[in-house]
């Protein structure tokens, strides 16, 4: 049976896509999620030359990947085992091809290499056979075309070559050198190491390789070599540790080999030679592929053509250029993201005409029922929310508002105009703490308007449930708060228009989408409290308009913030203690590794204060593995005051309110990010007291410590969140990763902040001007975006 090439790429995208599922532990992180991407790739094969009994196995295979992210991790494993077999017998990797038979007077193997694919396997490469590429596999290098966008991790000028007469101790240099007599072997601690005799300049010197004692045998007298390494003067001799060499058998050869040199990320088994040299190879047998970048583009922001950029990344003519080429590659990668969303924000803001909910008078009945006035920002971003609901494009903004801001109210309005205008809203927060507390602040604020909010969690009452979703269904019921469980299976809205969803970042694309998809075109606001830098907002909220409450209620104080290392705890149990006497009350928070630890370490932690420290003070303590009734019960004894100290995990993180607690005392806080702590000791800003955080950390780590101590320097949520990005990098801050971003192979969010703000203006241009991307000189990047949806990485 034969297959067309694009068949076998999707099959090898898909098949990459899932092994990074698993090595990630299969946390349905893939982009667009595993579901959708065994859908996508059956539906591709359902036109390809597929035989009768693979294609029912896939269609059983697409049958069981519905719900996926709802599956137990035992079974998402065995389903990505059994994608994986199929996929590998629908299109099995090529063999690597024989090696060819050379008659005696054949000439040298490297002239008749047959040319290259860019979707050809590695193994087509000559010196790649299957241990290799499945090296190469580990850092995602597994067609010609991957080689060809790994990315140097540095480079390295050996354009200057010196003699060992000029050499300085401890100087890293490359140094032309003539093997001058037979070397030994020395015996060191561990390994062996060959100890050369060389000439150069007309002194005599060591070249030291480290653990390749063989080389005795290899480098014979008079042999001229380019040598890369470390110097090491001792006694006015000199020596030279090597790293690297090349031999040099011509006279070019010198010139040829002082050059630029990539440096290469690597894994074992896989040295910087071999990777040279299959780039070289590629390079020579593969025709690069055409730029996909119209014209314009390239002219208005003066970048390097593909080719050009592919070839300067891996023998540069000089540094400049490396750095040109790398942008371009970035660029190229981050335009293909910005266009995907672009195209989002098109389809989700497409007009949709009778959609408008302009309900009179909502706003001035709920505003007058407050216990207090809304600052300034949030009646400005009332306005937006309700310009938006009054327009017939539905709403799909972010509001960003630090913890204690109040954006409650404001998800009040948005479902408050939903139901007033007799039709249905949602609101959904990630835990079920956090849902019980939003349904009673919005009874509190809705009641007033004659709404009455139902409460659907996982842990509610058969009976009560089922009553629940019958109201929803019928649409009895105009508003719902819940978990996750408001989007499961069995759960249908009567006329979904509004869906709110609260601290976004615990949410991935896929399970906001899943909300949505409960109505027709619902108006989303999604709300965060996490800072998140505006490079990242732009990469990862592209497709959103977004709104901020940059301010705070009047009387709130930001909280004094303290480093205590583990030892002077007792200091911390001490403050606790004093704060209690003055009335107030305090949180103790316990994080672990292991989410299924969090709750031990909390446990321990309770039980070590109440029978010491603490003993004289009411200890309560809430964590995830409660059932409801204790855990409500925790939460309202803390809420009314009933105890002094709340020991927690996280979990307290999102949303909890309780005024009087005025101090948080966080436990091995190094385990946390900065944006996370942040958000943590947000929980005790709330009144008009001083608070209080207690960071205590057992770590001795300088770079620990010197994080940690950001948060005693500033309050300023989004200067923490660019410290974290550029410590951690993206992939580890709150909910990115969650939010679909793609593994980039060059860009960086980090380092290409430039490119990413370009790339966005042309994306956001051109879809405007070309929304189908139909134009001839547009066609090229709808491949863009089917990547940037669809694959895991980018491939040329
Ligand atoms: P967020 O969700 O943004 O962290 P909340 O909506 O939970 O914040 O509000 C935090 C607390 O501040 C609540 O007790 C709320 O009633 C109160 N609050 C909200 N807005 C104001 C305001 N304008 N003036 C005074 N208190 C406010
Ligand atoms: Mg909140």
């Amino acid at each position: 049976m034969s297959m067309d090439q694009a068949t076998i790429i999707t099959i090898r995208r898909t098949l990459r896509a899932l092994r990074l599922e698993r090595r990630r532990g299969c946390d349905d992180s893939v982009p667009g999620g595993v579901e959708e991407l065994i859908r996508h790739t059956a539906g591709q094969l359902a036109s390809a030359e597929v035989p009768r009994p693979a294609r029912e196995s896939l269609r059983r295979l697409e049958h069981d990947a519905r719900g996926y992210h709802e599956l137990p991790p035992n079974q998402r494993t065995s389903l990505l085992t059994r994608a994986e077999k199929l996929l590998d017998a629908i299109a099995p990797e090529p063999p690597p091809p024989p090696a060819p038979e050379r008659p005696a007077d054949a000439a040298p193997a490297e002239q008749a290499l047959p040319p290259l694919a860019l979707h050809d396997s590695i193994t087509q490469l000559k010196g790649v056979g299957s241990s290799r590429a499945e090296a190469l596999a580990r850092m995602n290098i597994e067609c010609v075309g991957d080689l060809l966008l790994h990315c140097p991790a540095r480079y390295e000028d050996r354009r200057q070559v010196l003699t060992m007469r000029e050499l300085k101790h401890g100087q890293a240099a490359v140094v032309r050198v003539t093997v001058s007599g037979k070397g030994r072997r020395t015996k060191p601690f561990r390994g062996a190491t060959a100890v050369i005799p060389a000439k150069s300049g007309g002194i005599e010197g060591e070249l030291l390789f480290f653990g390749r004692p063989y080389l005795i045998d290899s480098l014979a007298e008079g042999d001229e070599l380019l040598v890369i390494g470390t110097a090491k003067i001792d006694d006015g001799k000199p020596a030279i540790a090597v790293t690297e060499f090349e031999t040099l058998d011509g006279d070019g050869d010198a010139e040829s080999a002082a050059r630029i040199v990539a440096v290469y990320p690597t894994t074992e088994g896989v040295s910087q030679n071999m990777l040279r040299s299959w780039v070289a190879q590629v390079l020579e047998r593969c025709a690069l592929p055409d730029d996909p970048l119209p014209e314009r583009v390239l002219g208005r922001r003066k970048l390097m053509p593909l080719p050009d950029a592919l070839r300067e990344m891996h023998l540069p003519s000089d540094l400049p250029a490396t750095r040109a080429s790398r942008h371009r590659l970035a660029y190229q990668e981050l335009l293909g993201l910005q266009l995907s969303l672009a195209l989002r924000r098109r389809g989700a803001k497409a007009p949709e005409p009778g959609s408008a909910l302009a309900a009179e008078g909502v706003r001035e009945e709920m505003v007058a029922a407050l216990p207090f006035t809304p600052t300034g920002a949030q009646d400005r971003v009332m306005d937006e929310v309700a310009g938006d609901l009054a327009a017939d494009a539905p709403a799909h903004r972010l509001i960003h508002g630090e913890v204690g801001s109040g954006k409650t109210v404001i998800a009040a309005l948005a479902l408050a105009l939903a139901a007033r205008a007799g039709r249905q809203a949602a609101l959904m927060a990630p835990t079920e703490v956090l849902a019980e507390q939003h349904h009673e602040s919005l009874r509190e604020l809705l009641g007033p308007l004659g709404i009455e909010p139902v409460l659907l969690t996982g842990s509610l009452p058969g009976y009560e449930r089922s009553a629940a979703l019958e109201a929803l269904a019928e649409g009895r019921v105009a508003c719902a708060v819940g978990t996750h469980a408001l989007f499961s299976e069995g759960v249908a809205f009567a006329d979904l228009a509004v869906a709110v969803i609260d601290e976004q970042h615990r949410f991935g694309v896929r399970q906001r989408a899943r909300l949505s998809r409960k109505g027709e075109r619902p108006n989303v606001f999604v709300m965060s409290a996490t800072p998140i830098p505006r490079t990242l907002a732009l990469a990862v909220h592209g497709d959103f308009d977004i709104s901020v409450i940059d301010e705070l209620p009047p009387g709130r104080r930001d909280p004094e913030t303290e480093l205590l290392p583990e030892g002077l705890r007792e200091r911390a149990w001490e403050f606790v203690r004093e704060r209690v006497a003055e009335g107030r009350q305090a949180y103790v928070v316990c994080p672990a590794i292991d989410p299924s630890e969090e709750m031990a370490a909390a446990v321990e932690t309770f039980e070590t204060l109440a029978s010491g420290p603490l003993a004289d003070l009411r200890l309560g303590l809430v964590h995830g593995r409660l059932e409801a009734d204790a855990r409500h019960g925790a939460m309202r004894a803390f809420r009314e005051g009933e105890t002094d100290v709340l020991v927690a995990t996280s979990l307290i993180e999102v949303g909890v309110n309780v005024t009087n607690a005025s101090t948080i005392v966080i436990a091995n806080a190094e385990r946390f990010g900065l944006a996370q702590l942040h958000q943590l000791r947000g929980r005790v800003a709330r009144a008009g007291w001083q608070p209080h955080c207690l960071l205590l950390t057992g770590s001795g780590n300088p770079e620990t410590l010197d994080r940690l101590a950001v948060l005693t320097r500033t309050t300023d949520g989004f200067e923490i969140a660019e410290e974290d990005l550029r410590r951690r990098g993206p992939g580890e801050l709150d909910g990115v990763r969650q939010s679909g971003l793609p593994d980039f192979r060059i860009a960086s969010l980090i380092a290409d902040t430039g490119a990413l703000a370009d790339a966005r203006e042309d994306a956001f241009g051109i879809i405007e001007r070309d929304p189908t991307l139909a134009s001839p000189e547009h066609v090229a990047l709808r491949e863009l975006v089917r990547r940037a949806r669809g694959s895991d990485m980018w491939t040329l």
